[in-house]
């Protein structure tokens, strides 16, 4: 058979284009696509008589002898396409007025042109043909020509794509019927959408850049939307626009921009769409329009603030203390703020003292003390005028949390670290404009929860959490059980934290409780927390319930009461979110507020708003650890940021200290290879250790890593530095003067040691002794913890002996004592060690075996 190809979403020019060929060849059939154009539908309509019998759909296909492409701009594709209904005999010919890409084969029939419309270059060949055409012919033809050519407007027109036109109007082209089918035709639901967005525009200015925010909200799914968005005139002059279309609580963005400052493409991937940096999209549920538009000012704020200076933002409200001043003296003032600024008599800025350290000092009794002793200096400070971008690069290499701002060697103000990334990354300026993902508006669910409660924890603790619950009632407070050991009772594991939310004064309670029942308490008054030490010394964690807000650009966050869901939605991820209260009268009722039941039933770990992971990186790390240790996977959307935030190298910006304290959590859990290769897949290590690469010998190394550790543990009734160990297995890759820098970088002291003990037992290596007793000197000297890593890096062979050789040392006693040694007559003297050194390397060696054999030896040679 013989076809005419034209694809998807095809237009007017490419029905004028095929109709001709229809003409040229009437044997040829057009083969309709799943989608045209709307002004393609309308001409159909208007001829269908004409054009009807010249269409097929593609089950109508057979072979094809004969295969034109109709403006198709895509060779290859379109052959792809038909692929089962051709064959190297089929003929192709193309009509086209795209320039063609790919390289054609010779036997391609070519009619390319560079005309401003495909239907002028078949009219041409009608017209040398001497094709008769009726005026509806001539009408149909012209309808291709006058929409590419943006009715002779387009700049790509030219004197052929005039000619032709002229030639069908001679031959009777109507124009009124093209005006009808031309003209834009738009329904009512489009109108509306239109209306709304036009009678919604919002205009924001950064840098003199003029961006339009417009939206419309619609009962139903409506095509063709960013088809007719170029007629409303504002959106296109403007630089950037982000239109949103809120259909039953899901909104479509559609967002373009004319800058490439302003890279749209960026922006939609922050909210899980894509695109390139002028055109763009995505799909948000369960925000509101309001909501989307806040945060895309954020992030389009957050590109500016890049050029911004630090004096816009820090805080000038410092406490600055001359050097020689007592601690007392300023007690009042350590309330204030987390560090204060020591100067000499002129006023010069010496260093930083920590509010904490002076505090904890007063506490210990230590009062006359001048400060001067406590100054941190080769501190990091700031200028004013320090860029927010070179802050944020700044602050990247060190852990420092707060950064004074110098003016002329003197201190003028104070920013920190969360701040200037929050100014960067996310929105920091009104809590109220936080992004709320839907769970945000799902109903709280309640289970009754008082059997699985008793059923999980022990007796006495049961009681405890009972009278606090009436106590708490008493006071006229309401106390949740939160945090890690619901999610495990939820999942019938047991669990050892015991943290309490309080929506009252946790304080209170908890001395309150500790007076009743005399046993000791410790209060946090700034904290708003305190912990209980049961009479079995157990721990009972209380804190008040609080959020945390930020009263002005470069104010510390000020830790606010708030409810328990405000305190809940703080935390990582929705399977930490369950409470289950304890007050009296509604103990054990389990409260489900962000949908945590249905994620931990799913083994889904999901964050609770988009900017979770930038807000705190270290959530990275905890999301892939809870991922590794309880076998769930990421949510979708919380995959998507998680790589975002690593892409965007968010844990280079976290406080050291506080990876620390993950790191080491996920390299003592369990399933840590599990985590780490999460860690990897997620690219994680890459972005905390240089040159990180995965391979599997490096696998291998971490598999025998955890089994040797495992079994020198049982073994030996030692606890091994797992920490030391997988470090090493994850950097041996580097030279040690730069593992060196990132352990100390991440405040990993302790493995320094180890991997300096490592190196130079290595050393020790270089040539393996064929005797027992001869390597038993060599691992003598090594630290049980390192022979661990050369066990699981060395060959199977050499771990083995090596194993043996330990198990044989520890068993030492056992083959002969200095107790047998006195029962076979011999005085007590320093000969028993050479005596026992000697039977241990025969022992070592396989020379002797067994007690009795050890016996005779000695018999043998010391008597
Ligand atoms: P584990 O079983 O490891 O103790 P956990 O859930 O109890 O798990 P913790 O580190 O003890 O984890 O923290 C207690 C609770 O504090 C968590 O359940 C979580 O709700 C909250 N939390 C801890 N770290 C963060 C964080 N970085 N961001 C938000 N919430 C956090
Ligand atoms: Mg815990």
């Amino acid at each position: 058979m013989q076809v005419i190809f034209i694809s998807e979403g095809a237009d007017l020019d490419a029905l004028s284009t095929a109709f001709g060929i229809t003409l040229i060849n009437p044997e040829a059939k057009i083969l309709l696509p799943d989608a045209v154009s709307s002004s393609f539908r309308l001409a159909v309509k208007r001829f269908e008589n004409k054009l009807k019998g010249k269409m097929i759909k593609i089950n109508d296909l057979k072979k094809i002898n004969v295969l034109y492409l109709a403006d198709t701009n895509n060779y290859k594709a379109s052959l792809k396409k038909l692929s089962d209904f051709i064959d190297e005999n089929t003929k192709v010919i193309i009509y086209d007025h795209h320039p063609v890409r790919s390289k054609l084969p010779k036997n391609v029939e070519k009619h390319i042109k560079k005309t401003g419309s495909a239907s002028t270059i078949v009219v041409y060949q009608l017209k040398r043909n001497k094709i008769q055409l009726s005026s509806d012919d001539a009408t149909i033809l012209i309808l291709g020509i006058y929409e590419d050519t943006g009715n002779f407007t387009y700049n790509t027109t030219t004197e052929k794509d005039l000619r032709a036109a002229a030639y069908l109007i001679e031959k009777g082209a109507d124009l009124e019927t093209v005006k009808n089918i031309i003209e834009e035709r738009i329904d009512q639901q489009q109108i509306s959408i239109i209306h709304q967005l036009v009678e919604n525009l919002q205009y924001f200015f950064l840098k003199n850049k003029k961006i339009i925010f417009s939206f419309a909200y619609s009962d139903r799914y409506i095509p063709d939307i960013s088809g007719f968005l170029h007629m409303i005139k504002p959106l296109q002059e403007a630089d950037a626009f982000f239109v949103m279309i809120n259909e039953k609580g899901k909104t479509s963005i559609i967002a373009r921009s004319k800058r490439k400052e302003i890279d749209v493409g960026k922006i939609m991937s922050y909210l899980g769409g894509g695109g390139h940096f002028a055109a763009a999209s995505a799909t948000v549920k369960g925000l509101t329009v309001q909501e989307i538009k806040n945060y895309i000012e954020s992030v389009l704020l957050s590109e500016a603030y890049k050029e911004k200076t630090i004096s816009e933002f820090m805080s000038r409200e410092i406490i600055t203390v001359n050097k020689d001043t007592q601690i007392q003296e300023i007690k009042e003032e350590l309330d204030k703020a987390p560090v204060v600024f020591v100067v000499d008599k002129k006023g010069k800025f010496l260093g930083i003292a920590l509010s904490r350290v002076l505090k904890e000092s007063l506490r210990h009794g230590i009062k006359d003390v001048k400060i001067e002793n406590f100054i941190i200096d080769s501190i990091i400070t700031f200028e004013p005028s320090t860029r927010l971008s070179e802050a944020e690069k700044t602050i990247t290499t060190s852990s420092q949390e707060y950064f004074p701002v110098l003016e002329n060697g003197k201190p003028v103000g104070v920013i920190n670290r969360t701040y200037i990334i929050k100014i960067l990354h996310g929105q920091v300026f009104d809590s109220e404009k936080d992004i709320f993902i839907s769970r945000e508006r799902i109903k709280p669910k309640f289970l009754n929860f008082e059997r699985n409660l008793r059923k999980y924890l022990p007796d006495h603790i049961i009681t405890h959490l009972e009278e606090i619950g009436k106590l708490s009632k008493k006071l006229g407070y309401s106390t949740y059980l939160v945090g890690g050991i619901v999610r495990d009772i939820v999942m019938s594991k047991k669990s050892l934290d015991i943290d309490l939310i309080v929506e009252g004064d946790a304080v209170k309670l908890s001395k309150e409780y500790a007076k009743l029942k005399k046993i000791p308490v410790h209060t946090f008054e700034e904290f708003m927390t305190a912990q209980l030490t049961l009479e079995t010394g157990e721990k009972i964690d209380l804190a008040t319930a609080r959020k945390e807000t930020y009263t002005h650009p470069g104010a510390y966050p000020k830790v606010e009461k708030a409810t328990i869901k405000e305190d809940l939605y703080r935390r990582d991820f929705t399977i930490n979110t369950l409470a289950i209260e304890i007050t009296e009268g509604k103990f054990g009722i389990l409260i489900d507020f962000f949908n945590g039941l249905k994620d931990i039933k799913d083994r889904m770990i999901r964050i609770l708003h988009q900017l979770s992971f930038i807000e705190d990186p270290i959530r990275i790390l905890r999301a892939l650890r809870f991922a590794g240790r309880l076998g769930f996977k990421l949510g979708k959307p919380t995959e998507k940021l998680l790589k975002l935030a690593v892409d965007e190298d968010m844990l280079s910006v976290a406080p050291a200290g506080r990876i620390n304290i993950e790191l080491n959590y996920s390299l003592n859990e369990e399933k840590v290879i599990d985590i780490l290769m999460l860690m990897n897949r997620y690219r994680v290590l890459h972005s905390l250790i240089p040159d990180f690469y995965m391979d599997e010998k490096r696998e291998e190394i971490l598999n025998r890593l955890r089994d040797t550790i495992i079994s020198f543990e049982m073994f030996f009734g030692i606890k091994i530095d797992r920490v030391s160990n997988y470090l090493l297995a994850l950097m041996y890759h580097l030279p040690f003067d730069i593992s060196y820098k990132i352990l100390q970088k991440y405040h990993f002291s302790k493995s320094v040691k180890f991997f300096e003990e490592y190196l130079d037992a290595r050393d020790l290596f270089q040539k393996i002794p064929r005797k027992d007793s001869q390597l038993y000197k060599k691992i003598k000297f090594i630290k049980k913890d390192i022979l661990v890593y050369i066990c699981a890096s060395s060959d199977i062979e050499l771990s083995e002996r090596i194993i043996r050789i330990l198990k044989k040392e520890e068993e030492k006693d056992l083959l002969l004592s200095g107790k047998d040694l006195k029962e076979m007559g011999i005085p007590p003297s320093p000969v028993y060690k050479k005596i026992l050194d000697d039977v241990f390397k025969k022992y070592l060696d396989g020379e002797i075996k067994t007690k009795k054999e050890a016996v005779e030896y000695v018999k043998k040679h010391y008597l």
